[in-house]
């Protein structure tokens, strides 16, 4: 037994961690009570088996690629830092990357996971072309948008119930360079932070840090950055063409006290990150895509400056037409709490592609807190706001929503479900969050 844990080190739980090193030890490995885990950047328990985890980062070859049109086939255990690494020096990139780049591809298919161009551009099963799936009543099968459709469809955002995924098609995006051109705008409370980022609707990348502790008139004071592809003419005269990814700076080398951060910490730190991005606002600077697009991966183990009890993210999305009122109301209840940390981000989305993707047109909003005191109780409350605007909460940020708020805010719940019955009439695999959420019997 061993015990395991997502990012947020909340729940930790005991099971048995398999590591297959072919696709016929997958297979023996797919029995009840299993499910794959890729790097373990989920937060709560979606990738923590009911009482087996399937480890798949063995799994990190690159099967093919074609340099005429971008596309790759990949096993699931590859990175994005991979792919990053070997492909971008040669004008390639993901076409959509999280926040941070140490996930794998089958992680990034099972939570469909959103990048800055999510408005635009979609996420990331977007550009998923197939998917070779390992079901969980013991078939192989190709799955495509004209194949297999329906189990596509629900392994894009599926959380690993439908199978596990083997290997997966899909399209990289071409780039001249590796360097964004970045222009921060400075916004003084949450409607100027609302339009700046209507407004950049037509930037490719966009995203806002939110103060989650300023109150009054500062509430919802943010920055936001927008960002587009540089040209190789824009770059600064001696520059490479691509930038040379650096592995984490600094680590944090044990959990520090819980008390580390506190309200005088938090808002002492959102102060003066505000002054000093304000003070770079306007202007535009072209910046390595590392720090503009994972700003995280240079602490290595951030995850501990929460201490030994871990943290939960709350990360929501609302609908466009209710987004202001209620992230209004979460920004109050928020700030008055105190301790929210500086990892706040509000983001607009689009539709997702798989029937339990989590985005829909509207504003998300992701929250970090330390796990203490009435915090349980305080995100039920927020999750109700959530839930009566039509929202929902992201599974593969989750650790604690209820069954009721799942249930009721994913529409689609009850066609995955049938399509997981009939990929997997035993229903062997089942995660600690599908134990939690979905009625499986
Ligand atoms: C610092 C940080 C920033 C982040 N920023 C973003 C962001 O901007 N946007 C966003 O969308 N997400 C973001 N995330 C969340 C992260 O992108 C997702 O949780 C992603 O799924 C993690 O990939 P992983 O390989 O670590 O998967 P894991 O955490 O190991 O697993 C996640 C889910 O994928 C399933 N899974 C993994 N591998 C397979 C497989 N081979 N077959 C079937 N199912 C599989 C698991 O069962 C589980 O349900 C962030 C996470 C961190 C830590």
């Amino acid at each position: 037994m061993t015990t395991v844990s997502g990012w947020g080190r909340f729940p930790l739980v005991a099971c048995e961690m398999l590591r297959p090193r072919s696709f016929e030890g997958v297979a023996e490995a797919v029995v009840a009570g299993s499910v794959a885990r890729g790097n373990g950047r989920a937060y709560g328990d979606a990738a923590i088996g009911a009482t087996r985890t399937i480890a798949m980062t063995a799994f990190d070859r690159i099967r093919s690629f074609d340099p005429a049109t971008g596309r790759i086939r990949v096993e699931a255990g590859v990175l994005l830092s991979d792919l990053i690494d070997t492909f971008g020096p040669r004008g390639f990139l993901p076409s959509v990357v999280p926040g941070t780049r140490f996930v794998s591809v089958g992680g990034a298919i099972a939570a469909d996971v959103h990048g800055k161009n999510h408005h635009g551009e979609g996420g990331f099963g977007r550009y998923v072309d197939s998917i070779l799936l390992r079901t969980g009543a013991g078939e192989t099968i190709e799955a495509s948008r004209e194949q297999n459709s329906d189990a596509f469809f629900a392994t894009v955002g599926g959380m690993g119930l439908t199978g596990v995924i083997l290997e997966a098609t899909m399209r990289l995006r071409r780039v001249e360079t590796g360097w964004i051109r970045e222009r921060v705008i400075s916004a003084s409370d949450l409607d100027a932070a609302m339009r700046a980022l209507e407004a950049g609707d037509s930037a490719t990348y966009s995203v806002a840090w939110i103060d989650c502790v300023a109150r009054g008139r500062d509430l919802g004071r943010s920055l936001i950055y927008l960002g587009e592809h540089a040209r190789a003419g824009e770059l600064a005269q001696g520059a490479g063409r691509f930038p040379v990814g650096k592995d984490p700076g600094i680590a944090v080398p044990i959990d520090l006290p819980s008390t580390t951060l506190n309200r005088t910490s938090i808002r002492a730190f959102n102060e003066l990150y505000y002054r000093m991005g304000a003070r770079r606002a306007g202007g535009e600077r072209v910046v390595s895509l590392y720090p503009y697009f994972f700003p995280l991966d240079s602490v290595a183990d951030w995850n501990r400056i929460y201490g030994k009890r871990g943290f939960l993210q709350h990360q929501c999305v609302i609908p466009e037409v209710r987004a202001r009122e209620v992230l209004g109301e979460i920004l109050e209840r928020v700030s008055k709490r105190g301790d929210a940390s500086f990892l706040a981000v509000l983001k607009k989305l689009s539709h997702g592609d798989g029937l339990l993707s989590f985005p829909l047109p509207g504003y998300t909003l992701a929250l970090d807190f330390p796990v203490k005191g009435d915090i349980l109780i305080f995100l039920d409350e927020i999750d109700r706001l959530v839930v009566a605007a039509g929202g929902r909460i992201y599974l593969a940020k989750d650790a604690r929503q209820s069954r009721a708020t799942f249930q009721a805010s994913y529409p689609a719940l009850s066609r995955f479900n049938a399509i997981r019955k009939a990929l997997d009439p035993a229903c062997n695999i089942r995660s600690k969050l599908s134990q939690r959420l979905f009625d499986e019997v």
